[in-house]
């Protein structure tokens, strides 16, 4: 899947030439009106009483299509739908609408076909928003943890009890996750223009400026399946680095040659390679799914990553 590439080709120049002349601000094109930059704070994302969100700009009239009465809840969307294009169902879009989660959705959970192919998240998501015209393969990562954790909430209730396993003694543990009380991670960068998937970053070694994008879902499990496979030819372990470097970055001084940029992140400053690396990962919108693990049978306490077993959309499966 390379729409993306395409999508974000139009005018990539004049963006890059602006930027390059260091005035991002100027670039002339008279969209959508300014988003104010929202500061979220702390976690009134989850949890319940957040204040009313500021729902997609193109009021959903799919309600009265479905007929009778599924809850519609909603999500904010990490990125605030800041670096969605112009025409882009989420484009600007605060918060993403979907219905809580039936039967028919369960069955897309069991779907053998859709197991085999990987695209059981993809075509449940699809299958629960409530506008029907987002391409889910376009959308960030962090956008879709967002909209993966609202439904399985609208399903299973808050509560999350997977194994774990200790990373000290390696003993197993279930562990009981609120997955409410997970906490937004909101884009806090400017775009370099609102609606672009762009940001700038200058390397403090080499002093060149870099433009980035943050991957979407499909771009993600492309860096993926390629640093697998480069890895199955017997390359460097450390690919994937690599690879997600190479796959974020979108030009370096204004050029956009792939094999020149290929070029510059396989022999680039190891400073300037962490330090960029470190922007993207630090800013990157997302859901920050840590939570405190306390093992029952050593004295390992620690803040890990919550694991995304079967029970997250089966709960119960292991003990039924
Ligand atoms: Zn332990």
């Amino acid at each position: 899947m390379s729409q993306d590439d395409t999508n974000n080709t139009n005018g990539l120049e004049d963006i890059l030439n602006e930027a390059a002349s260091h005035s991002p601000q100027s670039a002339a094109v008279p969209t959508a009106p300014q988003p104010q930059t929202q500061v979220r704070k702390g976690n009134e994302v989850f949890s319940g009483n957040q204040p009313e969100p500021a729902l997609s700009p193109q009021p959903d009239t799919n309600k009265q299509d479905l007929g009778f009465d599924i809850p519609i809840d909603s999500v904010p969307l990490p990125s605030a739908g800041l670096i969605y294009p112009v025409g882009h169902p989420f484009h600007l879009a605060k918060a993403a609408e979907y219905t809580a989660m039936t039967a028919k959705e369960e069955d897309i959970l069991m779907s053998p076909a859709l197991i085999k192919r990987g695209t059981v998240i993809s075509e449940l998501i699809k299958s629960s928003l409530v506008n029907k015209k987002v391409d889910v393969s376009t959308l960030l990562s962090g956008d879709q943890q967002a909209l993966m954790l609202g439904i399985r909430m609208s399903g299973y209730g808050n509560v999350y009890e997977p194994q774990f396993n200790c990373p000290s003694c390696e003993a197993k543990n279930t562990v009981q996750i609120d997955l409410s009380e997970f906490e937004i991670k909101s884009l806090q960068i400017e775009p370099i223009e609102p609606g672009r998937n762009l940001f700038r970053f200058d390397l403090p070694r080499s002093k060149k400026t870099i433009i980035f994008k943050f991957l979407t879902v499909a771009e993600e499990e492309k860096a993926v399946k390629e640093a697998e496979m480069k890895k199955k030819r017997g390359f460097l372990k450390d690919n994937l680095v690599t690879t997600q470097l190479l796959n974020s970055i979108v030009a370096v001084d204004g050029d956009q040659n792939r094999g020149n940029i290929a070029k510059f992140v396989s022999n680039m400053l190891a400073r300037d390679s962490m330090e960029l690396r470190k922007y993207i990962l630090k800013n990157q919108p997302s859901v920050e799914t840590k939570f405190e693990f306390m093992c029952n049978f050593c004295d390992y306490a620690e803040k890990v990553d919550m694991p995304m077993t079967l029970e997250f959309f089966w709960p119960g499966s292991s003990d039924a």
